[in-house]
This record gives structure tokens, C-alpha cells and sequence, in this order.
């Protein structure tokens, strides 16, 4: 079973890659960070989780997004893979803050305009 726990450390990692990398339609207070424990895939080290459009209208909240890290993948990492992790993360949340997601090939240009 996975275990699900809020986690400080990623909120401020989350925090700070939003602020040196400028993205500043992200509001950090709207994305949520977990660690999670137990996960069975081998090869996800992270992921981005959405809150669609009918769900915000259903509960009446504003989008947020949920950063989940994999606790067995992600601990090992460097401090620097952990901040590319994050900003990958990050870069899934597009730019109207909304309640979707962005695919791996519009990740691809967001990331090189970046660069
Ligand atoms: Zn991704």
C-alpha cells in the first residue's frame, strides 16, 4: 500500500525553483507537496497531479496541484537532480494555472525556452 505524507522540505524546494526560474504564474501556496512511500512502478521518480476543472466546480475550490515524490527513488538523488525533478514537475503545470496538465512534448519547449 502507499503511504502519502505531506512533506516541508519539497514545499520549499518547490518554493525556491519557482522563484529562480522565474515562473511566476505558479503560485506555490496552490501546489501541494508529498512524499510517498510504497510505490510499485520502478521507473517514476515523481509526478504531477491535477485538479480538473469539474472537480474545483464540484468542491468550489481553486486549482491546485499536487507534486508527489517518490520517496525510494527521489532521497538518493543529488541536491541538483532533486531541483531538475522539481522544476520537470513544475513545467507539467501550464501557464494558466488552471487545473490542467502539460504533455512531455510541450515540456520540451518550455524547457528550452528556459535554457
Ligand atoms: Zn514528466
Amino acid at each position: 500500500m502507499i503511504k502519502y505524507y505531506k512533506d516541508e522540505e519539497i514545499q520549499n524546494r518547490v518554493r525556491r525553483v519557482v522563484d529562480q526560474r522565474s515562473l511566476s504564474y505558479i503560485d506555490p501556496n496552490r501546489v501541494v507537496c508529498f512524499k510517498s512511500k510504497g510505490t510499485k512502478s520502478k521507473r517514476i521518480i515523481a509526478r504531477c497531479w491535477s485538479l480538473p476543472t469539474i472537480w474545483q466546480k464540484a468542491l468550489e475550490v481553486d486549482a491546485h496541484y499536487v507534486i508527489e515524490v517518490i520517496s525510494e527513488k527521489f532521497d538518493r538523488l543529488s541536491e541538483e537532480q532533486k531541483d531538475h525533478v522539481i522544476l520537470h514537475e513544475l513545467l507539467h503545470i501550464p501557464k494558466g494555472f488552471g487545473g490542467g496538465l502539460r504533455h512531455h512534448k510541450q515540456l520540451k519547449n518550455a524547457l528550452e525556452k528556459l535554457r
